[in-house]
């Protein structure tokens, strides 16, 4: 069984961005769970605490959660990206994105023993598994891989930029609902992990 790397995250100087980091930020969570929520990378909130999804995007989802699932739901919610890339801007470091995903991203998935759903936060998490789509063609898409079912929603932090609203809570809850789902009952999953289709299908 492979342990969730915290420490060696905390520690991590392998790409540049330790340099002007505050805190790296690894996962956080149940890692009982049986779904993981993947963001994209630390913002400026995340940087000063050391944990992920604590700012104004953390806070929405959280929200979002508790209406989705009002009882005691585990998850274990991390980023593709452990340490604040400059602006917030995940674009200006391709290589710290790569050398990242390279060393942590199966590690963490492998730490999590009962994993059985990944809802991707947004395109940088989206483009792991689904490469060739764009923003607005990935969101609501699903897929099995590896004896799991990765759903792509978007990043809370949607909600807050020109062109978010309303539709980025909708999206997030209907992929959270799917996922809980496809947890609780193995028909719904048998028949659902064999191909990527719309969630639009998944959820009738
Ligand atoms: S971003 Fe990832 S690879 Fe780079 S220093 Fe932080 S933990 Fe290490």
């Amino acid at each position: 069984m492979t342990e969730y790397p915290t420490q060696e995250i905390s520690s991590c100087t392998a790409c540049r961005l330790h340099k002007t980091r505050q805190n790296a930020v690894p996962g956080r969570g149940s890692l009982d769970a049986e779904i993981l929520l993947l963001g994209e990378a630390p913002g400026r909130e995340e940087d000063a605490k050391g944990e992920p999804f604590v700012g104004r995007a953390g806070r929405l989802l959280e929200n979002i959660i508790s209406q989705v699932s009002p009882g005691k739901w585990q998850y274990w919610i991390d980023n593709v990206l452990h340490c604040r890339p400059p602006s917030n801007d995940i674009r200006k470091v391709p290589d710290c994105e790569l050398t990242c995903k390279q060393l942590w991203l199966q590690r963490g998935i492998d730490s999590l023993p009962n994993l059985k759903v990944i809802v991707c936060l947004g395109l940088t998490a989206s483009s792991i598994w689904f490469p060739n789509l764009k923003s607005h063609e990935v969101i609501g898409m699903c897929r099995a891989v590896d004896g799991k079912v990765v759903i792509a929603a978007p990043h809370p932090a949607y909600m807050f930029r020109p062109g978010g609203g309303e539709w980025v809570k909708t999206e997030i809850a209907t992929a959270l609902e799917l996922a809980n789902k496809l947890c609780m009952d193995q028909r719904l999953w048998q028949q659902r992990s064999s191909t990527l289709r719309p969630l639009a299908l998944t959820t009738q």
